[in-house]
């Protein structure tokens, strides 16, 4: 399953997880999320490249058991330093 990364539309209205983006794992079928799952904010879904998706599988569901947004918010810093 590929990873999608979403962001706040607008970061006045984000909480401290949407503000700086986050990942979810979902199938391809899947409706992309429209409201950030902690806040409600919008937020829109960026583009990743899917050889992030591939490697990050097994990281997502070890993050789901030990913390769920603190873990994901690390890996989208890992993430931004590559640029
Ligand atoms: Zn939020």
């Amino acid at each position: 399953m590929p990873i999608y990364e979403y962001q706040a539309v607008d970061s006045n209205q984000a909480c401290s997880l949407c503000r700086g983006g986050f990942e979810r794992l979902q199938r391809m079928a899947d409706d992309p999320l429209r409201v950030c799952p902690d806040c409600g904010a919008p937020v829109r879904r960026l583009i990743s490249a899917p050889a992030v998706g591939g490697s990050q599988s097994g990281f997502d569901d070890r993050a789901k058991r030990a913390g769920f947004h603190k873990l994901q918010r690390l890996g989208k810093g890992e993430y931004e330093k590559k640029y």
